[in-house]
């Protein structure tokens, strides 16, 4: 079972695209299922409108998904027993430091609320208790990656202050509760992954298996992000962006297939996946204006 897991603050770019054709394509081979995510619990960063214009999108490049869409503001009870289940086994604790505070304490959470007795009335996330737990998998392209998550990443956030679940406990319980067994992603999110593997082990979930693809860069070598305002992907010529994105992802479509159907490409597409070309890739370059 494979899922793509968009975020709605814009329309998909060329980037998410190629995500998005890559896990299709990982799922169809495994004559597995194919599921599409909203992630829209980051309410702020949401745009309105965008997870309809995914959904175009997706459909335009002919990649459809299995069931109904799903969103993850719909699940609020679940994370909710993630947390109570966590909390109960004094795993979490809730820490009200301010920005600047952490912002002087560098990257790794030095733990000063681990240790606080008192309660207290300012906002607070809450951070889950890490271990000097050496955390191990084998990602399907970026080979074996092991990590001392204590050490590494330190008491991290599952709830953020503004009482929103953080990416990393809600990631976690949606890929149980759909049943995700293959997760494909852009390597940005390789370093979350051993705090998911974390989290999960925690909570008794099984842990899926990963595949870490590499990042588009554009011409200057920057992530093409809603952020950097990488255009939104047109639906016209779709055929011929998925010729591209096929190149890009290494698998060499023959040159008579550029003008072919999408459901021809996608099917040549499904039947060729050799995701190992991409092996210890972590980002391709694209000629963007
Ligand atoms: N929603 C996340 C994003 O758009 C992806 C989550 C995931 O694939 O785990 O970056």
């Amino acid at each position: 079972m494979g899922r793509f897991a968009p975020s709605p603050t814009g329309p998909l770019h060329l980037g998410s695209l190629y995500t998005a054709l890559a896990s299709y394509l990982d799922a169809r081979r495994r004559n597995g299922r194919w599921l599409l995510r909203i992630d829209d619990l980051d309410t702020p960063r949401n745009m309105p409108g965008a997870a309809e214009r995914i959904m175009d999108c997706l459909a335009a490049f002919g990649l459809h998904w299995d069931g109904e869409a799903d969103f993850q503001s719909r699940h609020a009870l679940q994370y909710q027993q993630a947390i109570t289940d966590l909390k109960q086994r004094d795993l979490l604790y809730s820490c009200s430091c301010s920005r600047s505070l952490l912002a002087e304490a560098g990257p790794i959470y030095p733990g000063y609320c681990r240790t606080r007795h008192y309660p207290t009335d300012q906002p607070a996330a809450l951070r889950v208790k890490t271990s000097p737990a050496e955390i191990e998998f084998v990602d399907g392209l970026q080979g074996i990656i092991r990590e001392n998550i204590g050490e590494r990443h330190g008491d991290f956030i599952i709830l953020r202050k503004d009482r929103i679940v953080a990416y990393q406990l809600a990631v976690v319980v949606d890929d149980y509760r759909q049943g995700i067994t293959h997760v494909v992603r852009g390597c940005d999110l390789l370093d979350s992954t051993p705090k998911q593997i974390y989290l999960q082990k925690l909570l008794g979930y099984p842990v899926p298996e990963y595949l870490h693809l590499p990042i588009i860069v554009d011409r200057a070598g920057q992530k093409l992000s809603k952020q950097s305002r990488a255009e939104a992907v047109a639906a016209t010529s779709a055929n011929q962006t998925l010729f591209m994105l096929l190149s890009l992802l290494g698998q060499n479509p023959p040159p008579t297939l550029k003008q072919a159907e999408i459901s021809a490409i996608l099917d040549w597409a499904v039947a060729h996946w050799v995701p190992e070309r991409l092996s210890g890739i972590r980002s391709v370059g694209i000629d963007t204006p």
